[in-house]
């Protein structure tokens, strides 16, 4: 390899990291609009949230896109890409500054926090770590229960007080035969998660 692909990440990587973006964006947005009660968000789709980042992530080069360019890219409204770029901005996604079009008007140009952009995918993947850590706690020390028709899963206690019913569905509750197996799955998990971060600390 040569010359200035040097830098970047294999094609698979990338998608790969588009894939976690664009869920971790969707969250976002879901969150602020659902929990908050944002009503600035109110006629926007998360999926429009997703598409403007992964615009400015393949398309701005380093001066960045100007509301107008990413109107005229997706053909929605301005004051739309405005609010998600706002959003976006709030949490440090991307960043702007001023500059000029080439018809000399001054405009605000959008691009890519990429500094932040790793810490967040680290940030990700460390809090997915700890769930599977706690599942793994959760189910190494309790005898676990299935509900074979809706899959629930329960703790020993929880099944006894249910008396051994998913309170869900009303089917009976069996022993979990494949806990060994499952225990071994998410350890494995753990463990490649684990490297990963470690080698992503190490690049930062
Ligand atoms: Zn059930």
């Amino acid at each position: 390899m040569n010359g200035k692909d040097n830098h970047r990440n294999s094609k698979a990587d990338e998608k790969e990291i588009m894939r976690e973006l664009d869920a971790f964006i969707k969250i976002l947005f879901y969150k602020e609009k659902v929990y908050k009660r944002s009503s600035i968000l109110a006629n926007i789709k998360p999926e429009d949230a997703a598409r403007i980042f992964r615009i400015l992530y393949e398309k701005a080069e380093a001066k960045g896109l100007s509301d107008e360019e990413l109107e005229q890219i997706t053909g929605m409204r301005e004051t739309q890409i405005r609010r998600i770029l706002l959003l976006l901005l709030e949490n440090k996604l991307v960043t702007y500054q001023r500059g000029r079009t080439k018809t000399g008007e001054t405009r605000f140009f959008w691009r890519i926090n990429k500094s932040t952009l790793n810490l967040i995918l680290l940030n990700r993947k460390k809090n997915v770590l700890e769930k599977l850590k706690a599942r793994y706690e959760f189910e190494s020390e309790n005898e676990i229960y299935v509900c074979p028709r809706c899959g629930a899963r329960y703790a020993f206690p929880e099944a006894l007080e249910y008396e051994f019913t998913c309170p869900r569905c009303g089917s009976e509750l069996q022993l979990d035969e494949d806990r060994e197996i499952n225990l071994k799955i998410l350890r494995r998990l753990i463990d490649s998660l684990q490297r990963e971060i470690e080698q992503d600390e190490a690049q930062l």
